[in-house]
């Protein structure tokens, strides 16, 4: 193998594993795409030598073009949804899909506005959620409602929802198999509202949008990637209420999102609350 092959190989085993920490969990593969458009070549100095079109470089390109002519890295973008929160909801239903419905009271949808740029996303309903049918309305969601407000915005003007939409019971924290169950729902309303930036409160919200073994005070405050939209983890308000020292930190990091969305101008309207 060539050492310029063995380069490409080298980048493109780098870049998979960049986008992997990032959270990307697929990679389209349209035909007919060099790898180089993607990842660009993997020295400057190869990129400056101009290569005279000998019978081996035409060789090595046709050897390089087999090899990655079909796994041409594409940043993993969200596709559109022609979707409706209310028939995903309807699809939902009575759910009986995992465990959780079992000892539930209520299912408890997202809400929120659904033009918003700003999206939180928690873990699952506690019992007021349950019981209430809504999501952080209990004394964490009440942390969370001063926290949006304290970054000028109100709870109606951003949207909330969970990773799971049923309680589990004593508030212990959904196995991988029920948030597996709940979470394409999620997903499916992301990528109708394709807001700007996701707010992911806490360990098993993040690990689940993105799909990531690093803990909560390792990402926290640093800007993530779930399919071209912005991510900040940080601390659930429950969390916080447990241990209030870390309302600062929760602050620096709120502080990033709001930053951020003042200096991107956006076109969107934020109405649409429900
Ligand atoms: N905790 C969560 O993660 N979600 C809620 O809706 C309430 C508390």
């Amino acid at each position: 193998m060539s050492r310029e092959l063995r380069d490409i190989i080298t980048a493109t085993k780098k870049q998979l594993e960049h986008l992997r920490a990032l959270g990307v969990d697929g990679i389209q593969a349209p035909t007919g795409t060099a790898l180089t458009e993607y990842v660009g070549r993997p020295q400057a100095a190869v990129a400056q030598r101009p290569e005279p079109a000998s019978v081996e470089n035409v060789r090595l390109e046709e050897r390089r073009a087999s090899l990655f002519g079909e796994i041409a890295l594409a940043p993993v973008k969200l596709t559109p949804s022609t979707e409706t929160f209310e028939q995903i909801h309807a699809e939902i239903g009575d759910c009986t899909r995992c465990p959780l419905h079992l000892e539930r009271t209520h299912v408890v949808h997202t809400e929120g506005n659904r033009k918003s740029r700003l999206m939180f996303v928690g873990e699952a309903p506690g019992a007021e959620e349950d019981f209430q049918a809504r999501p952080f309305v209990g004394r964490a969601g009440q942390l969370l409602t001063k926290i949006i407000e304290a970054i000028g915005l109100k709870r109606e003007e951003v949207l909330i929802g969970n990773v799971n939409r049923c309680r589990p019971p004593g508030n212990r924290a959904p196995t991988a198999e029920e948030a597996t169950t709940c979470k394409p729902y999620l997903l499916r309303e992301i990528a109708i509202v394709q807001p700007e930036v996701i707010v992911v409160l806490g360990n098993t919200a993040m690990k689940n949008l993105l799909d990531t073994r690093e803990g909560i005070t390792r990402l926290r405050g640093r800007f993530q990637d779930y399919k071209g939209i912005k991510v900040m983890p940080t601390f659930h308000p429950a969390y916080l209420l447990r241990d209030p020292t870390k309302k600062r930190e929760t602050w620096d990091d709120l502080k990033m999102v709001r930053d951020y969305l003042d200096s991107h101008v956006s076109s969107r309207v934020n109405t649409d609350q429900k």
